[in-house]
């Protein structure tokens, strides 16, 4: 692929055939009569023989099977797949990925501590932090992110946490996760990623020396759009203190149904996220050329500002990204409202392309009007049909 020049494409390849055999094989099942993939542990509780294992099992409730907001056999499964994707010791799967990243902050954070945060993140994680500090008295820095003396120049004596998003899910600006790693273990500051544009098909931060990754299981590791999850994977110590605090006393858990769900999108995720890479990058092309559009944020474009540090930490890209025009918004939303094969929708990572437009703040025309965004995220369809359906929709605006 023209796009990924610079790489060793058979190291990349052995890579994703790896991949391709963790989230197709087990072993044979014998607890299960050989059943190919885990049954659904449909149960909340779990009963003993007699009071003495009971006794036992009580001492470390989440060491044994004795409830379902602590372990479930199907979960458990689950987890372990994705630590090994992860490259990580351990995973806790959670109801959504807004569950598992307020469960993690709340479990790691003190009153007094200090977090430096992207000021791209995931709206509501902003807010969850913004919540933390007004009632709890975290301290809170926001940094650009994008250069690694933003986070040298935040660091404070109580700093406790960084957390980043890279790629950033508005406008696809990376943050340089080896750079924060050797920062942040200088003075024993946790790191924490959401890494769900990525998914550990692509990039996994754990390799790099990130603590902490998180994903929104709702985007591509469903990738059906049918159910929501979330997930933290790091190291068994960390872990470990995350599922008391943040885990079994919020109670935010994935039932079995749920992960059942999942594990089946695990099954497709690498399969799916080659497909998604091959169309996004085929349709961000196109649009790099197109009259409407001022610039396209994909990190696998050779104009992205930050594509030699995409090259370097990503293993391939996915198919969320933005275009922004010079079009006023109500004109881009007109061509919005055109297509008709992209739903108009919050989300991503499921089997349909998907739009929304906005302005943003961050970027500015030269007239210093802020420039209108569109947000795609391309699925499934074919990628040519969909490129068809902008260039109709882009003559009937043009007409009008
Ligand atoms: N992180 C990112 C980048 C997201 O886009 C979202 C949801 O849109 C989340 C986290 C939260 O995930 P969930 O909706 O599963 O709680």
């Amino acid at each position: 692929m023209e796009w990924i020049e610079g790489n060793d494409m058979m190291e990349r390849k052995e890579m994703d055939n790896q991949l391709h055999t963790k989230v197709s094989h087990d072993q044979v099942d014998k607890q299960h009569y050989g059943a190919v993939t885990i049954p659904i542990y449909q149960n909340s509780l779990f009963t003993f023989e007699n009071h003495e294992t009971f006794d036992q099992a009580m001492q470390d409730v989440l060491a044994a099977n004795v409830y379902s907001r602590g372990n479930n056999p199907t979960v458990k499964y689950l987890e372990s797949k994705i630590a090994e994707l992860e490259c990580g010791e351990q995973s806790r799967c959670f109801a959504s990925g807004m569950a598992a990243i307020a469960g993690t902050l709340h479990a790691l954070l003190s009153s007094g501590d200090h977090v430096i945060c992207v000021d791209q993140a995931y709206g509501p994680t902003r807010e969850f932090l913004n919540e933390m500090s007004e009632r709890y008295q975290v301290e809170v820095t926001y940094v650009d992110g994008s250069l690694l003396s933003d986070f040298e120049d935040a660091v404070q004596p109580n700093t406790k946490i960084i957390y980043v998003e890279s790629p950033t899910s508005g406008l696809f600006q990376l943050q340089d996760l080896e750079g924060i790693a050797e920062l942040a273990k200088k003075t024993g500051i946790i790191t924490m990623i959401d890494g769900s544009w990525a998914t550990p098909c692509f990039q996994r931060p754990l390799t790099m020396g990130i603590d902490l990754v998180l994903h929104s299981m709702t985007k591509f590791f469903s990738g059906h759009s049918d159910c929501l999850g979330g997930v933290v994977t790091g190291s068994a110590a960390l872990i470990s203190k995350i599922e008391n605090k943040g885990y079994m006393l919020l109670g935010g858990i994935m039932t079995a149904h749920t992960a059942s769900l999942m594990i089946r999108g695990l099954r497709t995720l690498p399969l799916r996220m080659e497909r998604h890479q091959k169309s996004g990058m085929i349709i961000a092309e196109y649009l790099e050329k197109h009259p409407m559009v001022n610039r396209v944020n994909h990190p696998a474009l050779r104009s992205h500002p930050q594509h030699e540090l995409a090259q370097k930490q990503l293993d391939g890209y996915s198919s969320l990204f933005s275009f922004e025009s010079k079009l006023p918004v109500a004109v881009m939303k007109q061509w919005a409202d055109a297509l008709h094969y992209f739903r108009i929708a919050v989300s991503w990572g499921g089997y349909e392309s998907l739009v929304t437009v906005n302005t943003t703040p961050e970027r500015r025309n030269p007239d210093g009007t802020n420039p209108s965004v569109a947000r795609l995220y391309i699925g499934m369809e074919d990628p040519y049909t969909l490129i068809d359906d902008m260039e109709r929709a882009w003559k009937l605006v043009k007409a009008y």
